[in-house]
């Protein structure tokens, strides 16, 4: 955990090139295997977690919560952040990650993010330097995020605040959130259907492989129901994977980032 930017970039400076530095939020989209990171893992702290508004754009620290972002915006009358009060991450995963539901994500609202490279380097991106798609970030993968600016519009804040709770009482009733759980285990595949309805229709909602299980309620996200290990999640995963590709003829893709050594 750095003390701060400073720190990180004499961390990074510092530390050989072939000594793996993996990057971690709060780990809400993230499966850590069984056998554990080789290598360092980098988390940011409360000097990270700074949210400040000036007119219509908002300042975050990585680490800063989706969430807190979301509320903080909408004291502040800026709109267009409402989406953050349903994402159960940081800042650093929403830019990595290109977050976002219910019609809003992180490209949307983004103007440029500050990142330290593996050297240490400071790089100041704007939006086009992302290359944003959905669920993706195409930005170097070694590239540490330590703060965001973003802008939204102008409104009422009781009116941003009342389409917050509407995201949040919306997510109670249809996902399983109180669960462990990653979020949605696959992107949405091209086409008509989403990444739910494939699994449906291949017969995989309430799978189980171990302790692992595809949720009943919201059957792409993946729960551990029961003491499940990192390989029976993974292998569930895969299992749905062949399944719909088999039935439905659709090749899903991993949302939920894996890292780490298989035992
Ligand atoms: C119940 C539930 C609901 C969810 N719903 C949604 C949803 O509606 N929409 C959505 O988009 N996601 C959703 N997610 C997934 C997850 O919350 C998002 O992907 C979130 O952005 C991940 O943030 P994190 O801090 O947890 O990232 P982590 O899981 O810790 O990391 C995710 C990736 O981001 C990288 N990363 C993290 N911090 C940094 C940084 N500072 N610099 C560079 N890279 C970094 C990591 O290396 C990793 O590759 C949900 C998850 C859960 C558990």
């Amino acid at each position: 955990m750095p003390k701060d930017e400073a720190d990180l970039a004499h961390f990074l400076s510092a530390t050989p090139d072939d000594v793996p530095v993996q990057v971690l939020g709060v780990a809400s989209n993230t499966l850590v295997r069984d056998g554990g990171v080789k290598g360092v893992v980098v988390r940011l702290g409360p000097a990270f977690g700074q949210i400040e508004t000036d007119s219509l754009r908002v300042t975050a620290g990585a680490a800063a919560l989706d969430k807190s972002v979301a509320k903080t915006a909408a004291k502040a009358g800026i709109a267009g952040l409402e989406f953050y009060a349903g994402v159960p991450g940081t800042i650093g995963g929403a830019l990595r990650m290109n977050a976002g539901c219910y019609g809003g994500e992180t490209k949307d609202v983004l103007v440029s993010a500050i990142a330290l490279d593996r050297s240490g380097r400071r790089q100041v991106m704007d939006l086009a330097e992302m290359k944003y798609s959905y669920r993706h970030c195409g930005a170097s993968k070694d590239l540490i995020f330590t703060q965001a600016v973003f802008e939204g519009t102008s409104d009422a804040p009781t009116d941003i605040l009342a389409r917050m709770d509407a995201i949040t009482e919306k997510r109670e009733a249809s996902q399983p959130i109180r669960e462990k759980t990653g979020g949605s285990t696959f992107k949405n595949p091209d086409g008509p259907r989403g990444a739910w309805q494939v699994i449906d229709a291949a017969g995989c909602r309430g799978l189980r492989v171990g302790g692992a299980q595809m949720s009943e309620q919201h059957c792409n996200f993946m729960i551990n129901a029961d003491g499940a290990t990192a390989a029976d999640l993974e292998t569930l995963g895969e299992t749905v994977r062949a399944k719909v590709l088999e039935t439905q003829g659709v090749d899903l893709h991993w949302e939920v980032r894996r890292i780490g050594e298989r035992l």
